[in-house]
């Protein structure tokens, strides 16, 4: 199980439960791309609320498998409404229909910027703000995490 006893009863509690057909919305707190966010009570350690709901209700994520939304509500963890889907397909779709996840919006150069801003003091917000992009972005960027440019993004589609 991915959450202990205590973590399921809060994450429980920030569901908004319903019907299988209606959309199960996050009432907890939300990256800015509209994604429930779940605390995993470590130091910056956050996970995608949709993904927790996917795994308690059919198990470990299969390899190499993005959970997607089958109903476009990025707030919604009803597990009838996700599935495991193909993440180069997602991020082709998302990127044709404008719709492209953060990273894709900073370029190389953006990335050098964003470590000298790092460097000089610069809190994280601000910085967020100026590329608009989220923190959690900036703390990617920062901690070197798995971080494709845009157009090295791109060039691998
Ligand atoms: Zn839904």
């Amino acid at each position: 199980m991915i959450l202990d006893n205590s973590q399921l009863e809060i994450f429980a509690s920030k569901v908004d439960k319903r019907g299988h057909d209606e959309c199960w919305e996050w009432l907890g707190s939300k990256y800015q791309t509209g994604y429930g966010k779940f605390s995993m009570g470590r130091r910056n350690s956050c996970e995608y609320v949709h993904r927790i709901s996917w795994q308690l209700f059919n198990g470990p994520i299969p390899e190499g498998k993005m959970i997607l939304h089958k109903c476009n509500n990025r707030g919604c963890v009803n597990p009838y409404h996700l599935y495991a889907g193909d993440g180069f397909d997602n991020a082709r779709d998302m990127i044709r229909s404008g719709r492209g996840p953060n990273r894709c919006r900073l370029t190389r150069s953006d990335i050098d910027s964003i470590h000298k801003l790092i460097k000089l003091g610069e809190q994280q917000q601000r910085i967020a703000e100026k590329f608009q992009v989220s923190e959690a972005t900036i703390s990617k960027v920062k901690n070197n995490i798995d971080f494709p440019a845009k157009d090295e993004y791109h060039n691998n589609l």
